[in-house]
């Protein structure tokens, strides 16, 4: 088998596809080698090795090793330098590069192959020792912490004490003889820290720095990090092995990251930053402030340092072209990270650029009027999910800002919450229901968790591409970066700013657009779908299959999901309506009576209010269908709890107390999930459904005198699990619609349907499609009953679940397209054979899930339906299930 694959110098073993096998790193560092860009070369062990490695009880493949030596030879021979050898030191990175990009998951070595004697070396043929030194000295940092386990920290800790000693403020200002004194504490730390001493043979260190990525991929960082964005462990990842080149040889030397269009806006341009006389890590670390790429970009920022464009010409201009060449190629905005060795420029590294939702539009929609991508390209281009975050409120413009810091803009949006200052506690408090802003000095990966529980993140230090910035915008979530007037204290929870201080608790407000954060909560106002977004709609639009409806019944959600594209209402919960202050008390009473005759008084208060209800939505929707679906709860749902409501309500209702408490105990049920609810309400009191019905038909025949557009119902008889059921209640439905029609002389136009939310309901679709005219997959019950499993109770062991594997997602959340799923194939066959005209859709809170509305595609439903705000995202995830 061959594990191990070369790149380099115009040629490489593997290309751009090659992604499963040599990670997303691997497969376009080969990539870039055959464009002929300056690649240093190296090879790369492919994502097989690691497999390999888990499956044989972390053992290597037996031919490992013989071609690492084999590959090492070639690279040997390619740069004319041998590793290990004192006097032509090759050194090497060893860095991990997965499948999909997973920042700062995995650890980089640099500088590999250093010893005493080779750094010598490095310094004769540098010719500059303070250099090799420098080298060497973060070699020994990053080996020790990602390999040895001796943490970073301990290295930092006795160089701040010995520039603190010297009374530097710089790294740059120490000599090479001061770094030598440094090394040497560097190595005895080692020695104290493990017992043995620092390796010095090369080998043994590549060994170690393979073994280390390898091991990383297992790390509890990278298992979450996998978890959150459902990364199977099974990738593996690659390890790339690759000749170093210096960004650290002096002024003429640098590091640094670029994206070929701003990630933040997608507004072209290029957009990056940069550090003179630095190596790899520097730029993200948020050690030093790095410089701006461009001119316009340092002018906008209103940085002093100069950008690389006028500092280092000739490089950038070489640079640039490169950019727009790999752009041009990978016909997508690119995230590049390069290198400048004495004026020569090096490419390190190239991908898919992350992105916030607003670029990821203006990009798709750029790149469409530059000819570089079709429309159809461009919706598949844009992530259903990351849609979520233009969707969201933004700071109300007249509100007067309080602004107690600014930083950097690094990923928009904006937020409020009570600020917190330690990840584990972000999270704790975020699982107790309050939101958070997490303050922090700087992220690592270590606060992966804390960031996702945050509703915003705000960092003292750091650029637009550190850590918190990148992994922000990757999530979604507002993001102030760099905010260098914030003093964090994280002992005592709290920090200062402008002379004010903030403690754990307080509420801020961050706003990632502008870069300030403010002091207590804005007001927030609605998102517009306009420009970039409304060109990829009407693309989308033009794409899908299916229609999209809303899960709605307040006037304000329907108008809502109406200007978001809504194509009908897939569910009004008509529950919702009873809760209303000005209704609860006849429901009350209704529900209290003791006769049918009790009950169908209190049913003529309810009957004018549910009318209007219907009649508002009818209004809104004009002549798309709206499904409304008739009384689902049980009954004790509505009825008082606390002894305070017992009291008003017998008041009202002029019901004694104690008879309220005996009805409300008659009510109670043991399982009232399985209980007397849904179609099981309109077996026993019809008149309640009758009552609805008429609502319906007469707020129809309301509507269509008033306007002359014909509303359209479709009546939804919840919980069915029995054609029987379903064909009684149907009868009684239809025969109201007869009655207001020859009441007001208006034709209600309707269909009568049923959800499918029970396992027998789906197997026996075909008898009930007999009485049916829709079928809605109420997939929230249907989960529930498949699974045998609570939905209010599976928080306390799904944690577990999906460590075990069990379940690969929340099946609440993504729909289980294998037992679910299997019923609703099942419904959809069997449904359709008895009436091929069936109207087919969802209304469980799938209808809203990417993932679930591709399922929902290849199962041939009609339509999904979603809440009000999910609707532009259930637009593009339907086109992009079709394309
Ligand atoms: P990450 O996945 O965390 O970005 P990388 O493997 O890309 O890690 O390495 C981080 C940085 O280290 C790179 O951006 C680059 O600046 C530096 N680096 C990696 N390999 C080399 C190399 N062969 N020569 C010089 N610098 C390197
Ligand atoms: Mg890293
Ligand atoms: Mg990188």
């Amino acid at each position: 088998t061959k594990w191990v694959y070369a790149f380099g110098a115009g040629s490489s073993d593997g290309d751009r596809n090659d992604k499963n096998l040599l990670g997303g790193k691997g497969a376009n560092l080969a990539e870039m080698a055959r464009l002929g860009l300056p690649v240093p070369p190296g090879f790369t062990l492919s994502t097989a090795v690691c497999t390999a490695y888990y499956a044989n009880e972390r053992a290597y493949p037996a031919e490992l090793d013989a071609q690492v030596e084999e590959a090492l030879a070639a690279l040997e021979a390619q740069v004319d330098k041998r590793f290990g050898d004192p006097a032509n030191p090759l050194l090497v990175s060893v860095r991990s590069g997965a499948r999909a990009s997973m920042p700062g998951m995995m650890d980089t070595v640099l500088n590999l192959g250093l010893n005493d004697e080779t750094a010598e070396g490095l310094a004769a043929l540098s010719g500059d020792r303070r250099f090799a030194l420098d080298s060497y000295r973060r070699f020994i940092t990053m080996y020790s912490d990602v390999v040895l386990g001796v943490p970073h920290e301990t290295f930092e800790d006795i160089l701040d004490m010995f520039k603190e000693d010297h009374d530097y403020t710089l790294d740059t200002e120490i000599t090479a003889e001061q770094w030598e004194e440094v090394i040497a504490q560097y190595k005895q730390a080692v020695q104290d820290a493990l017992g043995h001493p620092f390796p010095t043979d090369p080998r043994t260190q590549l060994w170690g720095a393979i073994s280390a990525v390898f091991g990383s991929w297992m790390n509890d960082r990278a298992v979450t990090y996998r978890r959150m964005y459902d990364i199977p462990a099974s990738w593996g990842t690659a390890v790339n092995v690759q000749a170093m080149v210096f960004g650290n040889m002096g002024e003429t030397s640098a590091t640094g990251v670029a994206f070929t269009r701003d990630p933040s806006t997608g507004d072209s341009g290029y957009y990056g930053e940069f550090l003179i006389n630095a190596q790899g890590e520097d730029v993200v670390a948020g050690i030093r402030t790095p410089q701006c790429l461009t001119k316009s970009m340092r002018e906008r920022m209103g940085d002093t340092q100069p950008s690389m464009e006028e500092a280092l010409p000739e490089v950038f201009a070489e640079l640039t072209k490169v950019f727009d060449q790999l752009e041009r190629h990978y016909r997508d905005m690119q995230d590049i990270e390069f290198t400048v060795e004495r004026g020569r420029l090096w490419m390190l590294q190239t991908r898919s650029g992350k992105r916030t939702a607003r670029a990821a539009l203006k990009i798709a929609v750029d790149m469409v009027a530059e000819g570089l991508i079709g429309e159809e390209e461009a919706v598949l281009r844009v992530d259903p999910s990351q849609l979520d975050q233009l969707l969201h409120p933004t700071i109300d413009d007249a509100y007067q800002r309080d602004v107690l810091a600014k930083g950097l803009p690094a990923s928009p949006g904006a937020a409020s919450g009570k600020a917190v200052f330690d990840s584990d506690e972000a999270e704790a408090m975020a699982g107790q229901g309050e939101k958070v802003i997490l303050v922090r000095v700087e992220t690592s990966p270590e606060d992966i968790h804390g960031m996702h529980a945050a509703q915003a993140i705000v960092t003292a230090r750091g650029g637009m591409t550190s850590h918190a910035a990148v992994v922000a915008r990757g999530m979604g979530r507002p993001c102030v970066s760099g905010a260098g007037e914030i003093r964090i204290n994280a002992g005592e929870k709290l920090f200062t700013a402008r002379g004010r201080t903030i403690r754990q608790g307080d509420v801020i407000t961050v706003d990632g657009a502008t870069g300030e954060v403010l002091f207590g909560a804005a007001p927030m106002i609605k998102p517009e779908l306009t420009g970039d977004f409304a060109a990829l709609m009407v693309w989308a639009d033009k794409a899908r299959r299916m229609k999209v409806r809303t899960n709605a019944e307040t006037p304000a959600d329907v108008q809502t999901a109406r200007e978001f594209g809504a194509e009908g209402i897939g569910l009004c919960r008509t529950e919702h309506m009873f809760f209303d202050a000005d209704r609860i008390a006849a429901v009350r009473e209704m529900i209290l009576a003791d006769s049918q005759a009790g009950r169908v008084k209190a049913l003529a208060k309810i009957l004018p209010m549910q009318r209007d209800d219907f009649a508002d939505i009818f209004r809104i929707m004009e002549d798309r269908p709206c499904t409304i679906r008739l009384l689902d709860p049980p009954l004790h749902e509505f009825l008082p709890h606390h002894a305070d409501d017992v009291r008003a309500v017998a008041e009202a209702t002029g019901v004694a107390p104690e008879a309220l408490m005996e009805r409300a105990r008659d009510l109670s049920e043991s399982n009232p999930m399985l209980g007397h609810r849904g179609c099981r309400l309109g077996i026993t009191y019809p008149e309640i459904y009758e009552m609805q019905a008429r609502a319906i038909f007469e707020a129809q025949a309301l509507v269509e005198r008033e306007t002359g557009v014909k509303p359209v119902a479709e009546v939804m008889i919840p919980l069915v699990a029995a054609a029987r059921e379903l064909e009684i209640l149907k009868v009684r439905v239809a025969a109201v619609a007869r009655q207001v029609e020859a009441e007001t002389g208006v034709a209600p136009i309707y269909l009568i349907g049923t959800m499918i939310e029970l396992p027998r309901a789906a197997l026996r679709a075909a008898d009930i499609a007999a009485h049916a005219e829709f079928f809605s997959f109420g997939t929230n019950d249907l989960t529930q009953t498949t699974y045998g499993l609570s939905r209010d109770d599976a928080g306390k062991f799904l944690g577990d679940y999906l460590e075990a594997g069990i379940f690969e997602k929340d099946p609440f959340v993504s729909i289980d397209q294998d037992g679910v799923g299997d019923l609703i194939r099942i419904a959809v066959e069997r449904g359709r054979s008895a009436r091929d005209d069936l109207k087919l859709g969802i209304c469980g809170e799938h209808g809203g899930d990417p993932a679930s509305i591709g399922f929902c595609e290849s199962a041939g439903l009609d339509y999904v339906s979603c809440s009000p705000y999910r609707v532009p995202i259930a637009r593009l995830a339907a086109a992009q299930a079709a394309l």
